[in-house]
């Protein structure tokens, strides 16, 4: 594991870059956050994140991130943005603060039982293929309405906007199409439905530019912040 200090310098230079990629397309510095990807590195890289002042710690499977969750400070907020089994709903909806991963109306179903049983309203954002990559989990771009209007109608679960992932390709026209369809496709949304859904959580450590510059309002990092991730 890194040190604090090299982590910080870190996140000094990745801010630096998020600034400059506002500053280029007219957008403010601070409407952009930045979720540190901890995944399969120890709780403390949670703790990092936070003691710098980062928005919050993002894991990708709820068996690995419930051990770490327990043991860290109650300050961290956590969110699950890796593929979410419906087996495994009600553990996710207990231990994170937003689930960013919510692609089924099955998952959404379990999602609102739980959060219901546990007496909270729980935030979550709706995954979408925006790329139409066949490795990727995530609503079509075309079902996203009817998955939207059927997460409305889930009293516990607060729908606060999208995620995507884009595909993984070194042509970087493909992501930035993602992107901008992702950002097009909430402000559609937003008009059929009169609802707000203020988050786009788009961008990783190889696109969070493009991202940013197509809308992005939540960057997702782990390789930038903590180094390449050891084959799984
Ligand atoms: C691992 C992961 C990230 C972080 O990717 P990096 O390239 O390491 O920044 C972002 N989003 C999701 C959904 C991930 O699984």
């Amino acid at each position: 594991m890194i040190t604090y200090h090299t982590f910080a310098e870190r996140c000094d230079a990745l801010l630096e870059k998020v600034a400059k990629a506002c500053t280029a397309c007219g957008r403010a510095p601070d409407s952009v956050k930045v979720l540190a990807v901890t995944k399969t590195h120890p709780a403390e890289a949670a703790e990092y994140a936070v003691r710098y002042g980062l928005y919050g710690a993002g894991e990708n499977r709820v068996q690995e991130a419930i051990p770490k969750i327990e043991s860290s400070p109650d300050a961290i907020r956590w969110e699950l943005i890796g593929h979410l089994q419906s087996n495994k709903a009600k553990l996710a909806a207990q231990h994170f603060d937003r689930i960013q991963s919510v692609d089924s109306e099955k998952l959404l179903k379990k999602l609102n039982t739980a959060a219901d049983s546990l007496g909270k309203q729980l935030p979550i954002l709706l995954e979408v293929n925006a790329g139409d990559d066949p490795a990727k989990f995530g609503v079509s771009c075309e079902d996203t309405p009817r998955l939207l209007e059927a997460a409305l109608e889930c009293s516990s679960l607060r729908v606060e906007g999208l995620m995507t992932i884009a595909p993984l390709s070194s042509d970087k026209s493909i992501s930035k199409i993602s992107f901008e369809r992702l950002s097009a496709l909430r402000d559609t949304l937003e008009g059929t439905f009169s609802v707000e859904l203020p988050e786009l959580s788009m961008g990783m450590t190889g696109d969070f530019e493009a991202a940013i510059q197509a809308g992005s309002t939540l960057i997702r990092v782990g390789t930038y912040l903590y180094g390449e991730r050891p084959p799984i």
